[in-house]
């Protein structure tokens, strides 16, 4: 099992040779970190402004990780990758919203996401973010069980609707619909939304999925707890398991407040929470399903070789592999290629919207320690598998 991803010649199939070596210049780049820190400051200060040429420096720059900046530029994309048994879910890039008129709208983009995806067979997830659909500070004071007002009271109510519109319509669609986790001071509070909304639409299967960060000292405390609600009211549980992305931010709030931070001590513990998650969710597949969204090859392999001893055929619909669009390829085309079920997050939006989330994608392959690196080795391997395959 060590060497399952290595030199496969399917683990780069939807690259040509000359995106190949582009992809080794890009991640190049960003393996100086130097560099890399010097050009997301400038992406984030100066990349709403729309100089002549700028834009199209960071579409060349950026392009493997977005897959347009309308649906139907992001359409060549979801195809491209089902051609290799890789199904997608698209994300509309937007990180900031403040306005009930915008969470409005994200909750109408997501609602038409969901109704595009079940117009093809490639995309069988949604996905939102929270924070997309109402402000932060309510899932706060929820989660701070402090009261709120009767204005946020009507606020709250709205965050519920949203979300109960959204699952109605990937009910109704056949689609199911990934909630993602965000700061730990909300979590509790996004829990509670998610769990009432399992409820009521995981009735006979997986529709709403939450998400478990197991970087969490309580990650896997919580994960039991909601696995034995949903077994004692007889209703599916859906996770999606990831290690978590607000490291630094969670453990700079632990410090400015004087409180223990939530995050694991070690990345080592990381892993084996992330580990003991995947056990527990396999163990346990008469109820639940689960998405794991990771890039971390040893957990990917774990989780194989889990699903051997346990007797799990690869393309068991409650288990989906899922990575994100540019960053280890190799492990999303290696799956598909032996049959597991993969899917990748596909954002796409108008460049000004998707710098935050390309800033953090350069900053996470930046920080990462081996996340480049093994980009790097994958990609420089590939194109030598290739040399030596035309005999150069
Ligand atoms: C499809 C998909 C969906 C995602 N959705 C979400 C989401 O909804 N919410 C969210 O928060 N994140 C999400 N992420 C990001 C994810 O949480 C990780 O930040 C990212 O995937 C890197 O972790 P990894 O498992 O790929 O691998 P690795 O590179 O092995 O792990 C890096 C991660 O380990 C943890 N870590 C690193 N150093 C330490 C340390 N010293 N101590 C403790 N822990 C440490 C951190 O979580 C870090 O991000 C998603 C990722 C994917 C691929």
């Amino acid at each position: 099992m060590r060497d399952f991803f290595n030199n496969h010649s399917s683990s780069f199939a939807h690259r040509s040779t000359k995106e190949l070596k582009q992809l080794v210049r890009l991640f190049r780049l960003m393996s100086s970190p130097r560099i890399s820190k010097l050009g997301i400051q400038l992406m984030k200060r100066f990349g709403h402004i729309k100089f002549p040429g700028f834009q199209t420096i960071q579409r060349l720059l950026f392009y493997p990780f977005y897959a347009g900046t309308t649906l139907q530029e992001s359409e060549s994309t979801v195809a491209s990758l089902s051609n290799y048994g890789v199904y997608s879910y698209l994300n509309y890039a937007i990180e900031d919203s403040s306005t009930e008129s915008e969470f409005d709208k994200n909750c109408e983009m997501v609602q038409n996401l969901i109704i595009h995806a079940a117009k093809t067979n490639n995309i069988p997830f949604s996905v939102c973010k929270p924070t997309s659909f109402g402000h932060k500070h309510l899932f706060q004071k929820i989660n701070a069980k402090h009261s709120l007002s009767a204005e946020e009271q009507v606020s709250w109510k709205r965050i519920i609707d949203r979300f109960r519109c959204c699952c109605q319509i990937a009910l109704q669609h056949g689609v199911a619909l990934l909630v993602d986790a965000e700061e730990y001071s909300m979590q509790i509070a996004t829990d509670q939304v998610v769990m009432d909304l399992m409820r009521e639409f995981n009735i006979s299967k997986a529709v709403v999925y939450n998400t478990v960060q197991l970087y969490l000292v309580d990650g896997n405390r919580r994960l039991k707890q909601m696995h034995n609600i949903a077994t004692k009211e007889g209703f599916y549980l859906g996770l999606k398991l990831v290690r978590g992305a607000y490291m630094e931010k969670e453990r700079k709030i632990a410090q400015k407040h004087g409180l223990f931070s939530p995050i694991c001590a070690s990345k080592s513990e990381t892993d084996k929470s992330y580990y003991a998650a995947v056990d527990y969710c396999f163990k346990h597949l008469v109820n639940i399903a689960v998405v794991l969204g990771s890039h971390n090859e040893e957990s990917m392999v774990q989780a194989i070789n889990l699903m051997d001893q346990y007797e799990i055929k690869p393309n068991d619909d409650r288990i989906w592999f899922s990575q994100l669009l540019g960053m280890s390829d190799y492990i999303s085309f290696v799956l598909a290629d032996k049959r597991y079920n993969v899917v990748k997050f596909v954002p796409f939006g108008p460049m000004d919207k998707l710098i935050p989330y390309l800033a953090r994608r350069a900053e996470e392959n930046t920080a990462i320690a081996g996340q480049t690196t093994r980009e790097l080795m994958r990609l420089r391997g590939e194109l030598k598998r290739r040399a030596l395959a035309n005999g150069q």
